[in-house]
């Protein structure tokens, strides 16, 4: 089903004179199976926290990556049956005809511009311990997925398959690949990934069968296989049939007859999939945060695919450099360039490169906000493109700002996150803007942080807005700028934006979670003073109730400058929330390599200026250990003393707005302050602040979800 006769001037402009020689080979077309991708830009399967409730929202979602140019674009995991239910994390499907129509809407608004549209069907095997549906997990052998996780902690542990029941997930895939069809989707996908049940039948350790299934791997193969098989055989030449699988494991595993069972698995299934989609093991290594892992990660363990197939093979690594996704190509480990979280930072990122605007790439800074957004169970929010998941609901655009039709003024105080994309989205709009910014240098907490070890970039905030700026005509920026109250009312702007940040507090809190007593001696310390670079003595305790990254940072840092330092938390693990960012594991791995000493559940009670009492939570054992200094990673106090003063200050009559933006409203993390900038810019010409909210669309009938064989 090839769509040239469907492609809008923006995909079948085979045009790409603007754009930078080397970067042309990105735009070429691509075979796959009976289909054709329009280009080398791929937005694979991602989770979106969007589920059949929000039908609309995500197809807007998705169809902006395709108006920005991907040329194909990818659904997350779509369930073929309700014995593969993750919830309460959100999941689409494909369970029965009802489901075909919230689809259908993302396949249309995908076709509109030229993009092909791929469904990852999907079944979790063990991973998933079907809550909703009570059916008893399905696995090859009854081993329990990742049994020692508290975080997969279910009490439900999975039935051993019979030959019926392979029977019936074949059957499943197949009724599911049907309505796949119907729903208008190009590439349909098997999945053998990620501990889900392909991968499960592809590892020993999970497969211990005795029939045709199990022992040799050519019998571990078969079920991946026949689900590819019967995916063919329903689809014919309608669409293309994609393998996506996980190759770190079997990459490590010796094998008699091939140089690996990664070089096996790929061998005997070489020409059976249209396309190869290759990728890594578990969450935290496929989708590495940047404070961990590099661009392009994954190469070491998929760059011998294309080797072994002539298939296209397509493989992500956060990739945001065209010459490294040029690279990727050239030498051979990529046909196609995937794209998950750059795809969401920037849905125009191919456009981009096509027009020679390379430079206006909003890179990804892979702080993975996004996946904790699937793991709180919640449509994706994004640290980079605060627009993201707001298209439909809001009416968000990327790329496309309305203008105002009055030419007012806008001071934006404070050139943190907050305020340059508050300062940036205003001039888009058309605005006259003035940022101020007191330091002698941009980004506010951003510049700050990201000096700190693996942070770098996360710069990319601060140096995409700055540079942004930089290319409006509309725009004044003044750094060595500490305003107040009378100097920034001497603007005489129409609207005042105060994103003056916020301040870390030396408060602690009690066993019982109650705010208790700051400890105010000269030794008690907080970030401020680490970014300062004035954290005095040799021994220090970072005392972190923060729980996100920076407390585990800090005492990376002081660490780093040679101090022994200690790291103590009333959580359960040391940067608790980071389980949310894929990036505990190594946290831990990082402090070891400092010789952090670690010490959760426990909290701080007092301080003598030498030795530093702490507490278990639970159970009130004493712990002391010598200090010279300590630095509280807790709460932050919000700097709005300017806006105070300001509304204070002003002329009864005077008509000018003046809002408080980003951490000086309500501190939070850097993705809340550039949504809030965004939101309040946006705000300057939207007159209903209002979201849409989505709903599922209802058949007429309640559907029967147990398809009858
Ligand atoms: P946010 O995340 O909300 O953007 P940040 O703390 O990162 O907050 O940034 C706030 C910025 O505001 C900092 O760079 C700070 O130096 C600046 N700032 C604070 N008060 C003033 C002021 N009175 N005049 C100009 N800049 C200010
Ligand atoms: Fe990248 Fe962070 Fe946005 Fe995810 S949330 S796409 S990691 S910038």
């Amino acid at each position: 089903m090839g769509k040239s006769e469907n492609i809008p001037p923006s995909l079948a402009d085979t045009n790409v004179s603007a754009c930078h020689p080397s970067h042309q080979i990105l735009f070429e077309p691509v075979q796959i199976g009976p289909v054709t991708a329009p280009n080398r830009f791929y937005q694979v399967p991602h989770a979106s926290g969007m589920t059949e409730t929000h039908p609309r929202v995500r197809a807007a979602f998705r169809e902006t990556k395709a108006e920005g140019g991907w040329g194909v674009v990818s659904t997350g995991a779509v369930s073929i049956h309700p014995s593969s239910d993750d919830s309460p994390l959100p999941f689409a499907r494909l369970w029965n005809d009802a489901d075909i129509a919230s689809h259908a809407l993302s396949t249309e608004a995908i076709h509109r511009h030229g993009s092909l549209a791929a469904v990852e069907l999907w079944h979790g095997g063990a991973v998933v311990m079907n809550r909703t549906s009570r059916l008893p997990p399905l696995s090859p052998s009854g081993i329990s997925w990742a049994a020692t996780h508290v975080g997969f902690m279910g009490q439900q542990r999975p039935k051993k398959m019979t030959g019926a029941d392979i029977d019936e997930v074949l059957h499943w895939q197949r009724l599911a690949t049907r309505r796949a069809l119907d729903a208008g989707f190009d590439i349909l996908y098997v999945y053998a990934g990620m501990g889900y049940l392909g991968y499960e039948f592809l590892l020993p350790e999970y497969n211990h069968r005795d029939d045709g299934y199990g022992g040799a791997l050519e019998n571990r193969v078969r079920f991946v296989r026949e689900m590819l098989e019967v995916t063919r055989d329903e689809a014919g030449s309608r669409a293309a049939v994609a393998l996506r699988i996980s190759l770190e494991e079997l990459r490590g595993k010796a094998s008699d007859h091939y140089e690996s069972e990664a070089h096996g698995v790929v061998s005997l299934l070489s020409d059976v999939p249209d396309l190869w989609d290759v990728k890594m093991d578990s969450s935290p290594t496929d989708c590495g945060a940047s404070r961990f892992r590099p661009e392009g990660a994954h190469e070491r363990i998929i760059d011998f695919v294309k080797r072994v197939t002539d298939r296209p093979v397509v493989g992500v690594g956060r990739f945001t450099s065209p010459d490294t996704m040029v690279s990727q190509i050239r030498r051979g480990v990529l046909d196609l360039i995937g794209g998950a979280r750059a795809s969401i930072a920037d849905p125009f990122l191919p456009s981009k490169i096509r027009e020679g605007n390379s430079d206006g790439i909003r890179e990804c800074i892979g702080c993975n906000i996004c996946i904790a957004s699937w793991h709180d169970g919640v449509p994706v929010r994004c640290t980079q493109n605060a627009t993201a998941g707001e298209e439909w609901r809001r009416g968000w655009h990327p790329e496309r700002f309305a203008r105002t039709t009055q030419p007012d003024s806008v001071l934006v105080v404070g050139g943190g996150p907050a305020g340059l994309e508050a300062a940036l989205i205003a001039a888009k709009q058309g605005f006259e803007v003035t940022i101020a910014e007191q330091t002698a240098d941009w980004g506010g907490r951003v510049l700050q942080e990201s000096q700190l070890p693996g942070m770098s970039t996360w710069r990319r905030v601060r140096d995409y807005r700055v540079w942004a700026l930089s290319q409006l005509g509309n725009v004044s920026m003044y750094t060595n700028s500490a305003l107040d109250a009378e100097a920034a009312l001497s603007f005489g702007a129409d609207h005042i934006a105060v994103a003056t940040g916020a301040r870390w507090t030396k408060r602690l809190y009690s066993s019982l979670e109650i705010p208790a007593a700051p400890l105010d001696l000269p030794q008690i310390l907080t970030p401020e003073d680490v970014f300062a670079g004035t954290v005095a003595g040799d021994r220090v305790l970072v005392f972190d109730y923060d729980n996100y990254y920076l407390g585990g940072v800090i005492a990376e840092h002081l660490a780093e400058q040679g101090k022994v330092v200690s790291y103590a938390t009333p959580a359960g693990h040391a940067s608790a929330w980071t389980f949310m960012t894929n990036e505990l594991p190594f946290v831990y791995q990082a402090l070891a390599r400092r010789d952090v000493a670690i010490h959760t559940t426990t909290n701080l009670m007092n301080f003598d200026g030498n030795r530093a009492a702490l507490q278990n939570l639970f159970n009130a054992t004493p712990l002391e250990i010598e200090v010279d200094a300590i630095v509280i990673v807790g709460h932050r106090d919000p700097e709005d003393a300017l806006y105070q003063s300001l509304v204070g200050a002003r002329a009864p009559n005077d008509s000018s707005s003046i809002q408080l933006l980003g951490d000086a409203l309500a501190p939070g993390a850097i993705v809340h302050a550039v949504h809030s900038g965004h939101s309040f810019a946006r705000g300057l010409i939207e007159t209903d602040t209002l979201y849409l909210r989505d709903e599922p669309l209802v058949p007429a009938e309640p559907a029967r979800v147990f398809p009858q064989r």
